[in-house]
């Protein structure tokens, strides 16, 4: 079952509005229920931070514990931004310290190494073992190495850059634009469906070609897309002929995109019409959940995990719940508002499931903002909700920037962009 729901569970009441409105049908937070339960969060990135938070906002009796081996999180929203020079790593850098001073979650600065369904328990890296009654796997996404022949984990870390997991790869990706000269060529490819941000790769390639603009104009930028078309298409290829005419070059898979294999010590990728050439190269490799759910045995031979999307209960293990970029989410893209949504779901089905009762049928949100320019802004919104299919899109619901707004509405939806990272990072990890 690829999150599917029975008809039992559909016809409860639907709880509409955004996600958090799940949140509303406990009448209010603090309420103790029996004896200390524990809750394990593996990953603290957009799904689990949220997960963790709103478990104690939501029960503070309840005992939540939160794994994650980094001590600082570098957000992938806006690491595009660093990469066109627009923001400091460190501006795009949270911690935890809050969500354990604050709400009282422990925090482990360590990797979850392996996890036993049958005995409810999860390994550290260090040896330590930790018991649990309900589970929230969030681990994002790990690569699918050996998918681009000449593609490897060394390769990115020394010479092209995937930069799609934020942090040392960005400063890597930034570094490489740095020193690259005047006329020079960069190469972003981006990976077939489903993967981590559709329109990552599209607003990377507009916030370059905005550093390069000012630093470098003979330089040039393209795109070999394993897709023959992509999110927001049409607006994006609009905001780059207006921002950087002559400047991006956009193949799809049938157009000579479609990347054979690459060769790192050439600096080059071959296609099928020939080999492209360049000094700077991104290759973004096709993606699966994150190694610690496919040990686990949580993910399927698609290499996601399938979940209720009433509760993102693993349909493969009971107590185990996945969210974010890891599971199966219907028509929703994995994006860090996506998780973040799916966080406060999950938390609010684990609450009810921990007193007995059955999850509520939430509602889902998604909002994508991408920056073109810095005063050049686009977004992308939808609504969702559970059909008898699983997980569904509101129609009429959502919706994109018009073709034909002015540049009035583009600065907004900038400034909108700015606005929604600082509130969903306050909302996560403040
Ligand atoms: C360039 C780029 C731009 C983006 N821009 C946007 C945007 O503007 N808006 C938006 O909504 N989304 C954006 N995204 C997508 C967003 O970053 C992801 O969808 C989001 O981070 C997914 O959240 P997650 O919790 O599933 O995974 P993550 O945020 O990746 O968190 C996973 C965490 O799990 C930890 N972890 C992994 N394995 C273990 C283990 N074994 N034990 C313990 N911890 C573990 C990792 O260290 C990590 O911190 C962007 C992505 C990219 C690459």
């Amino acid at each position: 079952m690829r999150g599917t729901i029975t008809r039992r569970e559909f016809s409860k009441v639907l709880i509409s509005g955004i996600a958090g409105t799940a949140l509303g049908v406990f009448g209010g937070a603090g309420r103790a229920f029996g004896a200390s339960r524990q809750v394990v969060v593996v990953g603290g990135g957009f799904g689990g931070a949220t997960t963790a938070k709103y478990l104690k906002k939501l029960d503070p009796s309840i005992s939540v514990t939160l794994v994650e081996p980094k001590a600082a999180y570098v957000t992938c929203p806006f690491s595009n931004w660093v990469l066109g020079g627009l923001k400091t790593m460190s501006e795009i850098t949270v911690t935890y310290s809050h969500l354990s001073a604050g709400y009282g979650i422990t925090v482990i600065a360590e990797s979850a190494k392996s996890i036993d369904a049958l005995a409810s328990t999860v390994t550290l890296g260090s040896g330590r073992v930790l018991h649990y009654d309900r589970l929230v796997v969030s681990p994002g996404i790990d690569f699918k190495w050996g998918a681009v022949e000449g593609y490897s984990r060394s390769i990115a870390e020394s010479m092209m850059p995937h930069a799609y997991q934020a942090g040392t790869q960005t400063e890597l990706l930034r570094k490489q634009l740095l020193d690259m000269k005047d006329g020079g060529t960069v190469l972003i490819c981006p990976p077939a469906n489903p993967f981590r941000c559709p329109p990552g790769p599209y607003e990377r390639a507009s916030l370059i070609a905005h550093y390069l603009k000012e630093r470098k104009p003979r330089s040039k930028i393209i795109i070999l897309d394993a897709k023959e078309k992509f999110s927001k298409q049409a607006l994006f290829s609009k905001g780059w002929a207006a921002l950087y005419p002559g400047m991006i070059e956009w193949r799809g898979s049938t157009a000579g995109g479609k990347v054979l294999r690459v060769d790192p010590v050439a600096m080059s990728v071959m296609t099928e019409p020939g080999e492209v050439r360049a000094d700077v190269i991104n290759v973004i490799p096709p993606q699966r959940a994150g190694q610690i759910a496919v040990d686990a045995g949580l993910a399927d031979a698609g290499g996601w995990c399938p979940v209720n999307p009433l509760s993102f209960e693993s349909t493969i293990h009971p107590g185990i719940h996945v969210i974010g970029d890891a599971c199966y989410a219907g028509p929703m893209p994995k994006s860090g508002f996506v998780a973040s949504s799916q966080g406060k779901v999950a938390a609010a089905a684990i609450v009810r499931l921990l007193r007995g009762q059955d999850p509520v049928p939430p509602s889902l949100v998604n909002t994508c903002y991408s920056l073109i320019g810095p005063g050049y802004g686009i977004s992308v919104a939808g609504v969702y909700r559970l059909s008898s299919e699983g997980i569904a899109e509101v129609p009429g619901s959502g919706g994109l920037t018009p073709i034909d707004a002015d540049a009035e509405f583009l600065e907004q939806e900038a400034m909108f962009a700015r606005a929604w990272y600082r509130n969903i990072v306050a909302d996560i990890w403040g």
